[in-house]
């Protein structure tokens, strides 16, 4: 019952009046929380998403200013090729159809001024181009880029077709088969971060350049392989209209099967009673109640705030008490009257000496146009971003004061000056310039610490990505957790899939069989 100064609003008032069986309410229009809407309204259960934003989408965002599309989010979307693994599920949720993929021979290239590694997607001219720049290199690179070409054929979605809560025995043991002809070099790979296997390089410069081949030097290298190989075979590509329009697209779907979502609508608490979840508060302290809760909200936030911590265990406080990585940033986007296409889209740059930048010395500075995508730029300008790995700490202790903005506005003019050594003249061609911090990402989205894909994908992370982290809390029936903070190293793919999953879960709670259609 509400209790005083609290709206009750009736589940029966869901919209649309079909006699489903259960009704769900869903915390957060991010990645995870559409997914779980359209799978929850495919299985015939009344939905309604919460989400504390007037947008949907979450973190998978862009921003427009003085018509400049600044994209904040995908790089790469698996399940972008016909037929290859996650595509499928991007098709029942409608997010792909009539929509150009936008593919890249080449990653990225790294260059210290005067050798440059091109990170070609294609194993075979990678292998060649970079034994070209380190003969001696020869055997480790051969080895890796052997991975690279296993992992072409690797079925990474086969790991999230069904939740492993839900696996039997035999389940295991199937998946174990059709993971056995990759299990050389995930055994070799998986728990390598970047930075070791760039050491093993006798050339100073692929030691240097190699370590920042996968944006973050802990990244593990099998994760690594299985980008390039997913790139190469034209499963990660960049969908056409950035990363915005592709979270709409999930909003259409979930609206055309009858779902409902109600923005800024921040939930306060979720509600329960003798182990049970039975709704949410909102902060206007209206009260909804639903026969299932899932939170596709951030995890620490749902488990320590909106549940007040009652259903966390040992295990759980030791996941949230700040030991496990995530990956925080600061990303600079600029509008620049300058037409950038015929350079390669995303350059790191090896900096000669390094430069403090947000408190800390750094050695390389990333550098991306999207000339790729003309609808992000007005005709003959350029959209340009530079991200930069970021404490949250740093900007925690300077918000509200002057010394935020003076901050932000300095991380800019030191990125501006390296960029008008890279494009001599850059800087009277910049219309606009924008900066977000960790605590922009923390505002928007609610993700703890700002951070871009939940847990980061490291050594200590991947064996949580091999086994699966519960959906579940202890003590805590009828309610489910969904999103990157349940399916370590993040990704919109895993994200729509943690969605997919819950909805697999209280299927199956129902004993009833799990539908999933493609929209006709
Ligand atoms: C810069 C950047 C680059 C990335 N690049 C890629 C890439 O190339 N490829 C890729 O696959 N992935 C990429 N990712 C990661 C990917 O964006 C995320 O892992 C994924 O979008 C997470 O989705 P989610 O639904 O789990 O969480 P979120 O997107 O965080 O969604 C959670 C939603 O819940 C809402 N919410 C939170 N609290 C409440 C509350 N109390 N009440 C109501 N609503 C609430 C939030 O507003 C948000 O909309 C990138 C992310 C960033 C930031």
């Amino acid at each position: 019952m509400p209790r005083r100064g609290e709206a009750l609003i009736e589940d029966h008032e869901f919209p649309g009046g079909i006699m489903a069986d259960k009704s769900i309410i869903i915390i957060g229009a991010g990645v995870a929380g559409l997914a779980a809407g359209c799978y929850a309204q495919m299985n015939g259960y009344r939905s309604r998403i919460f989400e504390l934003h007037s947008l949907p989408g979450g973190l998978c965002t862009a921003w427009e200013r003085k018509g400049y599309v600044f994209d904040g989010c995908i790089h790469y979307l698996f399940g972008s090729g016909e037929g290859q693994p996650f595509n499928r599920m991007w098709q029942e949720l409608g997010a792909i159809q009539d929509r150009r993929m936008i593919s890249h021979d080449e990653y990225q290239r790294i260059t210290d001024g005067e050798q440059t590694l091109i990170v070609y997607a294609d194993p075979d001219r990678l292998e060649k181009h970079m034994i070209a720049l380190s003969p001696e290199d020869a055997p480790l690179i051969r080895a890796f880029c052997a991975g690279v070409r296993r992992f072409t054929r690797f079925d990474m979605s086969l790991m999230y077709a069904r939740p492993k809560a839900m696996m039997n025995l035999l389940d295991w043991g199937q998946l174990g088969l059709k993971m056995l002809p990759f299990l050389e070099p995930l055994l070799r790979w998986a728990l390598v971060p970047a930075k070791d296997f760039a050491a093993r390089f006798k050339s100073p410069f692929l030691r240097r350049a190699v370590a920042h081949m996968f944006s973050w030097e802990e990244a593990p290298v099998m994760m690594g392989m299985a980008l390039l190989a997913y790139i190469h075979t034209g499963n990660a590509a960049f969908p056409a209209g950035g990363s915005l329009e592709f979270a709409r697209a999930l909003e259409r779907r979930y609206l055309a099967l009858g779902g409902e979502i109600r923005y800024e609508a921040q939930v306060e608490k979720i509600l329960t009673e003798n182990g049970r979840a039975t709704g949410v508060r909102l902060y206007n302290d209206e009260v909804h109640t639903a026969d299932v809760v899932i939170s596709a909200a951030d995890g620490r936030g749902t488990i320590f705030d909106m549940l007040g911590g009652e259903y966390a265990n040992a295990g759980l406080r030791r996941r949230y008490d700040g030991h496990l990585a995530m990956h925080s940033q600061v990303q600079i986007s600029l509008g620049v009257r300058r037409d950038m296409s015929a350079e390669p889209h995303w350059v790191t740059h090896l900096l000669p000496e390094p430069v403090l930048v947000i408190g800390e010395e750094r050695s390389e500075v990333g550098v991306k146009h999207y000339c790729f995508d003309p609808g992000l730029a007005p005709e003959g300008c350029s959209v340009l971003e530079v991200m930069i790995r970021s404490s949250y700490s740093y900007w925690q202790r300077i918000y509200g004061r002057k010394s935020y903005d003076a901050e932000q506005h300095q991380v800019s003019g030191i990125v501006i000056d390296l960029l008008e050594q890279w494009h001599p003249g850059i800087r009277a061609d910049i219309e606009f310039t924008d900066e977000a911090t960790p605590l922009s990402y923390e505002r928007y989205t609610g993700n703890w610490q700002g951070a871009t894909s939940g847990w980061l994908l490291t050594r200590a992370t991947m064996p949580m990505l091999l086994r699966g982290v519960s959906k579940t809390l202890p003590g805590l029936r009828n309610f489910y957790m969904a999103g990157h903070w349940v399916e370590p190293g993040g990704m919109v793919p895993l994200a729509a899939a943690s969605g997919r999953n819950a909805i697999q879960m209280i299927c199956h709670a129902d004993g009833k069989p799990f539908r999933a259609q493609v929209p006709s």
